[in-house]
């Protein structure tokens, strides 16, 4: 019989190494915690608008990348946006031209796994909570204890302080390869309203994304706000009403980790406020959320793209994959669960 493979974690890394072993004619089975797929490329629809919780757009630099983005296009899951970046400062509101390719997820950032994973087995609302060897073989024991299995291997596709739990006791050379990467967390904060957006002086009223500078002589841990996107200027969600999608500072979201969801959003919205001309005033949202990433970006990588692959697997047939591996993006978190997945089909039996 092939190798079966399960992997733990339907986030882009999980689903690309996925894929790469179908594509190879390997079983695999992938399981995830959430409701579906997505994990940090996930969307929320709410009655106003859907919003992006996580990603709101990716850029494309790698030629293999670019190949894999060229098909979600031609499926009609991702389009360019935005069009032109906006960049906040204390000198005001400046086009940002850097000449970088950038796309989202159409109608919504979820769109894109859940395409990927159309042809896959995905076991959702499963929480696998240890791993339990048996004769050279995996079974995976979920919250509910319930056992999976057996699986000659294991990919950990998912942030390395969750992995190295499920490694305890197993592969102390994986979980020390876990420990050596910092994962940071993220506030994500959406806002909606039932009026336009007011008029910016010298700025485009479809503005569609703003970063914001971080503030000169205060500490990053009191600058809450980094980036601030509108929902409904993407591609697929005319027609929807205004909502703004607004990611916070990591230093300031390390900070103010213990806010409530509802408190978390106020401060990031009236942080944005601050970054509005005074004559501008932002009427009052009809809703705002929350969603607090506890592992939301990795910090600068012990090794990045310089971990080697051998580095993350072991012979008893366990594996890791996702953007800790390789660096802070969509991008790395593809390419290392396709890279994975490449090499792990290259050596099954
Ligand atoms: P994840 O997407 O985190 O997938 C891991 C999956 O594992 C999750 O679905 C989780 O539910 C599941 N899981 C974890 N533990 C278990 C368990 N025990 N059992 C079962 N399932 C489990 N990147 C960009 O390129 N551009 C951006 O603009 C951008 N903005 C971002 C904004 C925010 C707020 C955040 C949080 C991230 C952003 N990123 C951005 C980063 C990008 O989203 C990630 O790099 C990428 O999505 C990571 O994919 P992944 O598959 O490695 O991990």
């Amino acid at each position: 019989t092939p190798v079966s493979t399960a992997i733990i974690g339907a986030g882009i890394a999980g689903i690309a190494c996925a894929r790469a072993l179908q594509a190879h004619g390997l079983p695999v089975r992938l399981f995830d915690k959430a409701r579906g797929p997505g994990g940090r490329m996930s969307s929320r629809r709410l009655t106003e608008a859907t919003v992006d919780l996580g990603a709101q757009f990716f850029s494309v630099r790698d030629p293999a990348f670019r190949r894999e983005v060229k098909a979600w296009r031609q499926a009609g899951v991702v389009a360019t946006w935005p069009e032109a970046l906006w960049e906040a400062s204390t000198s005001g509101w400046q086009r940002h031209q850097d000449g970088v390719e950038r796309w989202t997820g159409v109608p919504r950032m979820s769109a894109v796994t859940r395409h990927m994973a159309e042809e896959l087995e995905v076991v959702t609302d499963t929480r696998i909570e240890c791993l339990e060897p048996e004769e050279q073989r995996w079974w995976l024991v979920d919250q509910h204890e319930e056992r999976h299995g057996p699986f000659d291997r294991v990919v950990l596709a998912m942030p390395s302080p969750q992995a190295r739990t499920l490694l305890q006791g197993h592969e102390p050379s994986l979980a020390d390869e876990c420990k050596a990467i910092i994962q940071r967390p993220c506030w994500a904060a959406w806002a909606c309203f039932d009026a336009p957006l007011p008029s910016l002086p010298g700025v485009d009223d479809d503005w569609q994304a703003v970063r914001l500078a971080a503030a000169t002589g205060q500490p990053a841990t009191r600058d809450p706000l980094r980036f601030v996107s509108r929902n409904d200027s993407k591609p697929g969600r005319h027609g929807q009403g205004e909502s703004l999608s607004l990611m916070a500072r990591l230093e300031w979201s390390e900070e103010h980790l213990d806010l409530d969801d509802e408190t978390a959003a106020r401060r990031l919205l009236e942080a944005f406020r601050e970054h509005l001309p005074s004559s501008v005033e932002l009427p009052e949202p009809t809703s705002l959320g929350a969603h607090r990433w506890r592992y939301a970006q990795p910090d600068v990588f012990a090794g990045g793209e310089a971990v080697n692959l051998d580095h993350r697997r072991s012979p008893a047939g366990l594996a890791l994959c996702g953007d800790g591996w390789r660096g802070p993006r969509v991008e790395d978190a593809w390419l290392s669960g396709h890279h994975l997945g490449e090499a792990l089909a290259a050596d099954a039996p």
